[in-house]
């Protein structure tokens, strides 16, 4: 498929799949470009998109991109950018819209709306206050009240709104309100504001143009109607303001005489809500602008910015959004869900490498110095389409320093190597370590050891038995220095804020360790030049390639991607997710 993304059926599709008329389904992902898209709004392209192209059976997708941008207070070009980006990263060049769609665009047609609605006597002008206005709305037990200007003639009405329109009211002083019902039990119809005035207001795309800007309630259905999208799926905090969508289309529709393309049906879904993270672009801008991250694209952050560098790839983000599903039910789903759908996709498309993190020197003390050689090895174990690299052995290799137990009493089921005993150097030869060189601190710095140059490529001499701890390792000569970056969660507790009501108050201080020093092998590095060349070509062409499409499963260690400060001289990689497994011992 174009998206990736397949449902099994679900309450939308089976409302999809029993339209009247088997026409084409149109959808949209409708942002507000006031802040960067986060794992939310994974969920919410992934039902738009998904869905979309499991009922286009011409294979048309028919999906629009939609900044939702009636509020110039809050938006700007600089969102909007980024949620291009993020989305197209998400869905795919292939599934991706050519054209990104807005609200205000259509501000002249939701503006001759608001008119018609005046006209018919529909909507009128409301000088009440907002502190006013709650009081008379009245609560879910009490009914509201009419506001005195309730009753005003049309002809007046109309003459307000222009001059509001013009620039000759300041903001606040005066609102377009629906004329619905004060009575209804649902307060969502007790004439809602559907038109503000914001003077003094540029807005990013229509500049000085409006003085007045439509509320969501109004421009939202209009929108979809003129774009002729069928299935307007949003989250259930709307499910109280549907009734309101079809009053808004109805009665343009049925009294009003406008007509649009189609009458689109709003359906909404539950939220998509992570544990020991937060949703909420309030809170996210609020992490960035107060530093408690290093910007949007933080490897922490739930952002979508944020988890592509730290490397998780658009095939986990999809795979996690398929798996969760689409319900009514609320889901509050634990981070790590989303880490094992990683491991599993990453186990297909990461490529194997050896890294040492925290190296300790082994020297092969029978080993000729002239005897360098490479071993081959797959850089896949179960795909061979990804072919083979190279590996320099030599005299003096590295191993990671925990690999090695100083001491008498290795812990229960440590197999590797201790003073005196042995190892199996991964695809590579069984060692011995025979002495142990220390510093003043009585620190280990060195192994001196012996290899048994029967056991290359991992052979088991007959009649030997087989050596169980097997380790990664770079040699020293060939073995290039690269920066790994370690993350744990952003937030120590479930639900940030749960217990003092600041989720600031339950930031991780620990999220991030940085290692330098670690050594890699070099077939590491030589993809990862040729990378950053694709990724510096690919940035003026508007391609889509990002440092964090190149990932590892660095043995033993993780899975890991190539960062995005990364230079020809320094690499430096984050930890997407831990292994679960690794070879025993
Ligand atoms: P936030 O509360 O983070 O500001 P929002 O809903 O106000 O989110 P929008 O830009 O309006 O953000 O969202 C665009 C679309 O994404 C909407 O259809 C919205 O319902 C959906 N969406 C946002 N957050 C989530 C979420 N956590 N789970 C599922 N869908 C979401
Ligand atoms: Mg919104
Ligand atoms: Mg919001």
């Amino acid at each position: 498929t174009k998206t990736g993304v397949t449902y099994p059926t679900n309450f939308i599709s089976k409302i999809i799949a029993d339209r009247p008329d088997p026409t084409p389904v149109c959808m949209r992902f409708p942002p507000e470009p006031n802040g960067f898209l986060h794992i939310g709004h994974a969920k919410s392209i992934c039902v738009n998109f998904g869905l979309n192209e499991q009922f286009n059976e011409d294979g048309v997708m028919r999906t629009n991109v939609r900044m939702d941008d009636t509020n110039p207070l809050k938006e700007s070009p600089f969102y909007v950018d980024s949620i291009t980006k993020d989305t197209r990263w998400l869905i795919g060049k292939a599934a991706f819209p050519n054209k990104i769609m807005s609200t205000s665009s259509y501000f002249d047609e939701i503006y001759s709306c608001a008119e018609k609605l005046i006209s018919n006597g529909l909507a009128y002008v409301d000088d009440l206050s907002p502190d006013e206005m709650r009081e008379l709305r009245g609560t879910l037990t009490s009914p509201g009240h009419n506001s005195p200007n309730r009753d005003k003639i049309p002809t007046e009405n109309l003459r307000l709104f222009q001059e509001m329109t013009r620039g000759e009211h300041p903001t606040g002083s005066l609102t377009l309100r629906a004329k619905i019902d004060m009575s209804s039990p649902n307060l969502n119809l007790r004439d809602p504001v559907i038109y503000r005035i914001l003077t003094n207001t540029t807005h990013h795309n229509t500049g000085d143009k409006w003085n007045v800007y439509p509320m969501y309630d109004f421009s939202h259905p209009i929108s979809d109607a003129i774009e002729g999208i069928t299935h307007s799926l949003c989250t259930l905090e709307f499910e109280d303001h549907r009734v309101l969508y079809d009053w808004v289309l109805d009665s343009l529709t049925q009294s009003c005489g406008h007509s649009f393309p189609t009458r689109p049906r709003q359906i909404e879904f539950s939220r998509l809500n992570l544990k020991y993270t937060v949703l909420s672009k309030r809170k996210l801008i609020q992490l960035v602008e107060q530093n408690h991250v290093e910007g949007w694209d933080d490897p922490r952050l739930p952002t979508l910015s944020g988890v592509r560098r730290r490397g998780f790839q658009p095939l986990a983000l999809k795979t996690f959004c398929s798996r969760i599903g689409v319900s009514k039910t609320d889901s509050n789903i634990d981070f790590a869900e989303l880490e094992n759908v990683a491991r599993e996709t990453m186990d297909k498309t990461a490529r194997r490498a050896f890294v040492v993190v925290e190296p300790l020197k082994v020297t092969l003390t029978n080993y000729g110095l002239d005897g360098e050689e490479d071993f081959n090895m797959a850089r896949h174990p179960k795909d061979e389409s990804f072919g083979e690299r190279k590996v320099p052995f030599g005299k003096h290799i590295y191993i990671e320093e925990s690999d090695f137990f100083d001491g008498e009493n290795p812990p229960k089921g440590f197999k590797r190597l201790v003073a005196g005993g042995k190892v199996r150097l991964r695809n590579a030869y069984v060692i011995t370590c025979q002495e142990v060189v220390r510093d003043e601190n009585n620190k280990p710095i060195e192994l001196m050891c012996t290899y048994d140059d029967r056991t290359g490529n991992g052979v088991t001499p007959e009649g030997e038995k087989r050596v169980q701890g097997i380790v990664q390792w770079v040699s020293s000569s060939s073995s290039v220095t690269c920066d790994v970056a370690q993350y744990d969660r952003l937030f120590k507790a479930e639900l940030p804020g749960s217990a003092t009501g600041d989720f600031l108050d339950d930031i991780n201080p620990d999220s991030v360790s940085i290692i330098s020093g670690a050594r890699c092998e070099p077939s590491v590095q030589a993809d990862c030049l040729e990378h950053l060349d694709a990724v510096e070509n690919a940035e003026g062409g508007g391609a889509d390639v990002y440092h964090g499409d190149l990932h590892y499963q660095f043995e033993r260690q993780g899975y890991y991607a190539l960062d995005s400060s990364s230079s020809r001289e320094k690499l430096v990689f984050n930890r997407v997710v831990t292994l679960r497994d690794t070879w025993g011992g």
